[in-house]
């Protein structure tokens, strides 16, 4: 059986403006602060970026992830074996659908069977630690919530609305928490990185996004009500577990935002403005924005790399610099 379409596509960037007034998402505010480049051409632009298998691979796992859960928090299964149900039946046809594309992101079929199996795990572990409270407590899925501040309306997707006993928890389901910024770390994450003391501008993307939905939920349930954001990884580990049926074991963890918020609202605040104001005025000159930064880090993970007269202007500039992280062979982590 087909399951019914009731998961759109995901909204981010999508939601029309309101009598033309100016739309900032908070997709855009992040990719800008990693790059004002990298936003032109994936913002304003029709530029295809190029992406790895591995790049191809972790977009995957977090449409297929999202998609599947929302669809067992919409389920009106009446129990929770039902729900989780709903959620593995949309996978297994979200995943034949994305397997009977012409590129495929796998190199091996036992590497595509694990995937399977992973999501399938992340799935059932999501709705056992904490999924099962989120559906009975859902208000929207797949929604995008905003906020109007001098004349710009900010926007932010996510994934779930929950009520809570006191407010409302808005949710973005990611399959790790790769990127996603640690925020027991310190209490002025923004400063640190606004004075050049910091930078690691994915993660502080992560706020931005973090910062934007929270403030669109005060906006749209009640500006006295304490709300929340959170990540939410049900893939943040894996691995091989043959005495299970499923042949995986995952560990499901979140991360949540809103005391980083109380604390550096300030200076989210500003930074999100200063940031919109760049895209109204058209600044996309990376060479304005922490080149050195950017030409250090953030283009060995660009998808635009090969195609950047910026980067390849910086490469020819710089002949005696010293190689960067990535010329290293020290590229970490992808983001989720
Ligand atoms: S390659 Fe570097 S400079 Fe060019 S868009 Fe990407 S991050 Fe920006």
């Amino acid at each position: 059986m087909t399951p019914p379409s009731s998961v759109e596509s995901e909204a981010d960037d999508e939601s029309a403006a309101q009598a033309g007034q100016p739309v900032v998402t908070a997709d855009a505010l992040a990719t800008h602060l990693v790059c004002p480049r990298q936003y032109e051409f994936a913002f304003e632009r029709p530029l295809s970026a190029r992406k790895t298998s591995t790049d191809r691979v972790r977009d995957r796992r977090r449409q297929l992830l999202r998609r599947s859960i929302i669809a067992g928090l919409r389920s009106e299964a009446d129990s929770d074996e039902g729900r989780v149900e709903a959620a593995l039946e949309w996978l297994n046809h979200e995943w034949r659908q994305a397997s009977a594309g012409d590129r495929q992101p796998y190199i091996a079929d036992a590497q595509e069977q694990y995937d399977a199996n992973a999501l399938a795990a992340a799935v059932e572990a999501y709705f056992e630690n904490g999924g099962h409270g989120h559906a009975e407590r859902l208000v929207e899925a797949d929604t995008v919530v905003s906020y109007e501040r001098d004349g710009i309306r900010y926007e932010a997707t996510v994934d779930a609305v929950v009520e809570r006993d006191r407010g409302y928890l808005g949710i973005r389901y990611v399959p790790t928490l790769h990127g996603v910024l640690q925020v027991s770390w310190s209490d002025t994450h923004v400063r640190e990185f606004v004075d050049g003391q910091s930078y690691y501008p994915r993660q502080i993307g992560s706020f931005v996004r973090a910062g934007v939905a929270i403030r669109g939920l005060k906006a749209e349930y009640g500006f006295d009500l304490p709300c929340d954001f959170a990540y939410v990884a049900p893939l943040a580990e894996s691995r091989p577990a043959y005495e299970s049926e499923s042949g995986v074991r995952v560990d499901v963890e979140q991360r949540h935002f809103e005391d980083a918020f109380e604390e550096e609202t300030r200076d989210l605040v500003d930074l999100i403005e200063e940031r919109a104001a760049a895209i109204g005025d058209g600044k996309t000159d990376p060479r304005a924005w922490r080149f050195e930064n950017i030409t250090n880090s953030a283009c060995q993970y660009c998808a635009y790399r090969d195609a950047c007269p910026d980067r390849m202007g910086a490469e020819l500039a710089f002949i005696d610099r010293e190689p960067t992280r990535g010329e290293r062979g020290e590229r970490g982590e992808i983001d989720d």
